[in-house]
């Protein structure tokens, strides 16, 4: 089974920089699929109370007999419930369905800023932080003016910020300022979600042949070699082990270059919603 490495977070604590991820995994499939992705070697799973499958999760968690402290599980404080306590009331929902007394990682799901309450909603997960019911604490979606202002607010960094990041669209503005701050870059949509011919970009075909790998492997190895968090999505077996199988083989600096360059222009690489639009 792959050994899969792991980043420091700027609280100490260490995260596997591969997972899976279970966005659109239909609830009533996510035990299966989570459970087939702990057999083949995935010991980080990202959710979110809006995926409605954490009470799958939980189920595939208890079901594998995998002691807790080998597995790293996020989810997600959904956008209606900044407001007042409502962050307490939703972690401990969570929870409940996850069957855990703790996540490793809770995020503001996005800022929502069209609502103006996630400075509140960061405060309170830094409570939740230190009520234990959560480990670590971040954010997604934030752009660097959210970022700034929830840092000013309360002085507490995030420890990631989990935004669509993949060859295409490559935030740069964030993963500066992620840099400078310490503040580790979770890549979601990793493979761009499947919306655009990212698998028979030149680049990437060149890269997947010159190592005798996939065209999903070799994009998630960009990832890797950036030194970001992924967590590609898949309800197949066989591709959860493609996914996982990345750790024997590196890309070169110029293979690396190269899917660099293919970053479309002026952020029309987007496949999902821009932050200031979801609310
Ligand atoms: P992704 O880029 O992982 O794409 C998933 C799609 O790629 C799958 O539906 C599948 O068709 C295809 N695929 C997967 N493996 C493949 C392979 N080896 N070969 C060919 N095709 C393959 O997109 P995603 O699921 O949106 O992103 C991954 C995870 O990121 C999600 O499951 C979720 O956990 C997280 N996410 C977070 C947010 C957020 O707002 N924070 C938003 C979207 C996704």
């Amino acid at each position: 089974m792959a050994t899969i490495p792991t980043v420091k977070l700027n609280d100490g604590h260490e995260i596997p920089q591969l997972g899976y991820g279970v966005f659109k995994v239909p609830p009533a499939d996510t035990q299966r699929a989570v459970g087939e992705a702990l057999e083949v070697g995935y010991r980080h799973i990202d959710t979110a109370a809006i995926y409605g499958n954490e009470a799958g999760v939980g189920a595939a968690i208890a079901a594998s007999g995998i002691p807790r402290d080998e597995l790293f599980i996020t989810t997600k404080l959904w956008n209606d419930r900044h407001d007042g306590d409502e962050p307490n009331a939703a972690i401990a929902e969570s929870l409940d369905k996850l069957g855990i007394e703790q996540v490793d990682l809770y995020l503001v799901h996005w800022p929502t800023p069209v609502h103006d309450n996630y400075v509140h909603a960061w405060a309170k997960l830094v409570e939740l932080r230190d009520q234990g019911l959560t480990r670590s604490i971040g954010v997604s979606n934030h752009l660097v003016p959210h970022l700034e202002r929830i840092v000013a607010a309360t002085g507490v960094v995030p420890a990631v910020n989990q935004i669509e990041l993949h060859p295409a669209y490559q935030q740069r503005p964030i993963t500066e300022w992620a840099a400078a701050n310490d503040v580790r870059i979770e890549s979601w949509g990793p493979l761009g979600q499947g919306k655009y011919d990212l698998f028979g970009a030149d680049p990437v075909v060149a890269a997947a042949e010159a190592h005798g790998k996939t065209p999903a492997q070799a994009v998630l190895r960009w990832h890797l070699e950036k030194g970001f968090i992924v967590f590609p999505k898949s309800v197949r077996r066989e591709r959860l082990e493609e996914n996982l199988d990345v750790f024997d083989f590196e890309l070169t600096d110029s293979e690396v270059a190269a899917i660099d360059a293919m970053e479309k222009p002026d952020g029309s690489g987007r496949v999902s919603a821009h932050p200031d639009e979801v609310n």
